[in-house]
Order: structure tokens, then C-alpha cells, then sequence
């Protein structure tokens, strides 16, 4: 344990550095300065990194600590703020970063500090879970209880999937560079085999859980490239394919009609590659889409309990693949757009934005 005056020290710093503004990047500067790696490049890296991520952390930490309704004193979110103000700490007092020895220890500290972090998201939705309950239990839930949780989460996210890129980044330019890869991006990923592959992987579980998993077919130029981060189009096209293959599985299963494949159609525009994922499954009610894109809305049967840390390896059931897939999307600049026939089916329009050059939303 720190003592008093230490802890009060590092309360003091945070508050500091939570003040300071965020420096935001773009998917092009990413690319363009990861492309020559160089140990110098690598070291100017590693001091941006050394001044900013104290600054996303000491943010975040401060939000956590004055949360509404009480939610700041859950267990749940009392370890994640412990986790963001131990982040901080591991940053804020690594010395300065000045040779290529020093960049290299760094590079690992921030990696070690990435894993530290892994388990953010469930955690965070444990706590609002067992906060939702709790005053459920007492009938005290606010109206705008949903909508302010909300735009937390969102805010809390969003800076997660930022802080995470910077580190995966940075650490990533360190390994052998395929041709066309930098780092995390991927300058000619075609999006036909990022969607096979997610295809695939939401295939397995569907056929896991049901037995059986509806076809899909993919239609676009397969020899189209654009550049793009493929881990947030894999986990993106993953999430919406699951929607699709679960709504078309629990509509005909217990019928002897032929079962409608899924379809993927990749567009590619000036300023958008456009992915749409169409199904067949029925649609969603009007009454229900306001809800579809906030947090632990799902209309999955049996919900997974989320104290096992395994979000994403099931089919549905957290409420978590729209709104943060959509994160994501926005990320770079992107969107996502759910388009709902009730009778008939989804639509679901994943924006990209081609140029990558917007910056970061900063919340
Ligand atoms: P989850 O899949 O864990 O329930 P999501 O955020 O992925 O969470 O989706 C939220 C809800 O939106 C789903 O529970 C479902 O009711 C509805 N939904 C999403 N996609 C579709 C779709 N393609 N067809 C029908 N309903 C859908
Ligand atoms: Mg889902």
C-alpha cells in the first residue's frame, strides 16, 4: 500500500494530467510515420506515447471516480479505476525515454500495461449490471438512468479502443513488417477475405450452439484493397454475421422451408467502402430499434453471465456487439447503420471512411 501522502501525491498528478488535452492521431499518420520504423522514428514514438497515455489514462481514472448513481463504488468499477490509476502510474514515472535501450523497455512496459486491460469491458458491464439490479431490486431506477450509463460507456470505450490502437501500434512496428502491413494496418486488405474469415469464425459458433449455421454468400471485387486495421473489420463484420446467422437460425429452425442465405455485399466508393450484412431473419420491431445500440440490450433467451470473462466467443447474449462494433467504425471515421423490415429482415450498412483521415474522437 502507498502512503498517505505518496497517494495523495499521485491523486494530485492525476488530476493534472486528466486536465491536459488529448492529442489525437489519424488512421493516415499512422500509416504514413509507421512506414519507415527506423530506431529513431521508434523512439519519437515512444516519447509521444510517454506524454499522451498518461493523459488518456489520468481521464479515464477521473471519470471513474464520479460516475452517477452511485456506480463509481461497485467492486467491478473500483478495479477498473484501479487498473486506469496503476496504468498512469506505470507511465507517468517511467523515466524519460532517451536511447534505444530505454525505448525497448518502454515498448514492453506499455505491452505488459495493454494486457492489464484486457478484461476492461466485461468488467465495466458487471458493474453496471449488478448497479441495474441493485436499484431494479429497490424499484429506484432513474428514467435517465439508461441514457447517462449510455454516453458513458460510449465515452469510455471509445477512449479504450484509442488507447489500445496507440499501444498495438507502436509495439506492433517493432515486429518483422509483411509487405503492405504497418503495424497494425493492413494498406491492401481486401475486405472479401476479412469477411470470409469472420464468416468462418461466426459460422463455428452458430454450428456450435445450434447445430446447424445458415450459408452465406459475399459479393464483390475480390481483388479490391484498401487500407485498414483487419483485427477492428474482423471483430466488426463478426458481430453483425452472428446477429444475422442467429436471427435466420431461430426463424427456420423449426421449419421445413429452405433457409435464406445471409449476404454480404462489399461496396467500394470514393469516400466509403460500404459493407451491408442482409438477412432474412425477421427484422427487428420498430419499437425495439431505439434500443438495439445501448449497452446490455440483447434479446438473447439465455444470457451468459458475465463474471466469466469470455465476451464474444458466444452467440449473443451480452448486448454488446452493436455498440461497440459501431464504436469502432466511428473510430476512423466510419459508421453503422441498422436498416429493419419487421416480417422480412436486416440490413446492416457498416460505413468505412477511405481516406483515413479523420482524427480520433477524443471524448
Ligand atoms: P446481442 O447479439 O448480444 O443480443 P447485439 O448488440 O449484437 O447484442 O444486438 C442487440 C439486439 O439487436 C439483439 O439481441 C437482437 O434483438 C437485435 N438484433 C441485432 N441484429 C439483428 C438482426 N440481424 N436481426 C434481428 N435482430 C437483430
Ligand atoms: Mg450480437
Amino acid at each position: 500500500m502507498a502512503s498517505e501522502p505518496v497517494a495523495r501525491a499521485v491523486a494530485e498528478e492525476v488530476g493534472r494530467w486528466g486536465s491536459m488535452k488529448q492529442t489525437g492521431v489519424t488512421l493516415r499518420y499512422m500509416m504514413e510515420f509507421g512506414s519507415r520504423p527506423t530506431p529513431r522514428n521508434l523512439l519519437l514514438s515512444a516519447q509521444f506515447l510517454h506524454k499522451e497515455l498518461p493523459i488518456r489514462f489520468a481521464r479515464r481514472a477521473l471519470e471513474l471516480e464520479s460516475l452517477p448513481f452511485g456506480l463509481s463504488n461497485k467492486p467491478a468499477i473500483l478495479k477498473v479505476r484501479d487498473w486506469y490509476l496503476d496504468s498512469f502510474r506505470d507511465i507517468r514515472y517511467f523515466p524519460e525515454v532517451r536511447s534505444r535501450n530505454d525505448e525497448l523497455a518502454f515498448t514492453q512496459m506499455i505491452n505488459m500495461v495493454k494486457m492489464r486491460h484486457n478484461n476492461v469491458v466485461p468488467t465495466m458491464a458487471l458493474g453496471v449490471q449488478q448497479l441495474k439490479k441493485e436499484l431494479g431490486h429497490a424499484r429506484k431506477v432513474p428514467f435517465e438512468f439508461d441514457d447517462q450509463i449510455h454516453e458513458f460507456l460510449d465515452r469510455f470505450y471509445m477512449s479504450r479502443i484509442g488507447i489500445r490502437m496507440l499501444i498495438g501500434q507502436h509495439v506492433a512496428l517493432h515486429d518483422p513488417q509483411p509487405s503492405g502491413v504497418i503495424g497494425l494496418i493492413n494498406t491492401r486488405l481486401s475486405p472479401i477475405q476479412v469477411a470470409q474469415a469472420a464468416c468462418e469464425d461466426a459460422r463455428a459458433i452458430c454450428l456450435r450452439e445450434y447445430g446447424s449455421a445458415p450459408d452465406i454468400n459475399i459479393y464483390g471485387d475480390p481483388n479490391f484493397t484498401f487500407p485498414y486495421v483487419t483485427h477492428h473489420l474482423h471483430l466488426m463484420l463478426f458481430e453483425l454475421v452472428k446477429n444475422s446467422l442467429r436471427a435466420v437460425q431461430e426463424r427456420y429452425m423449426n421449419s421445413d422451408e429452405d433457409v435464406p442465405p445471409v449476404r454480404i455485399i462489399v461496396a467500394d466508393g470514393e469516400e466509403d467502402v460500404t459493407i451491408k450484412v442482409s438477412d432474412e431473419g425477421g427484422g427487428i420491431p420498430r419499437s425495439g430499434l431505439p434500443r438495439i445500440f445501448t449497452y446490455l440490450y440483447s434479446t438473447a433467451k439465455n444470457p451468459p453471465e458475465l463474471d466469466r470473462p469470455n465476451v464474444g466467443v458466444t452467440m449473443a447474449g451480452y448486448g454488446f456487439g452493436l455498440p461497440i462494433s459501431r464504436l469502432y467504425a466511428r473510430y476512423f471515421g466510419g459508421d453503422l447503420q441498422i436498416i429493419s423490415m419487421e416480417g422480412y429482415g436486416t440490413d446492416a450498412y457498416l460505413h468505412l471512411s477511405r481516406l483515413g483521415d479523420s482524427e480520433e474522437p477524443l471524448p
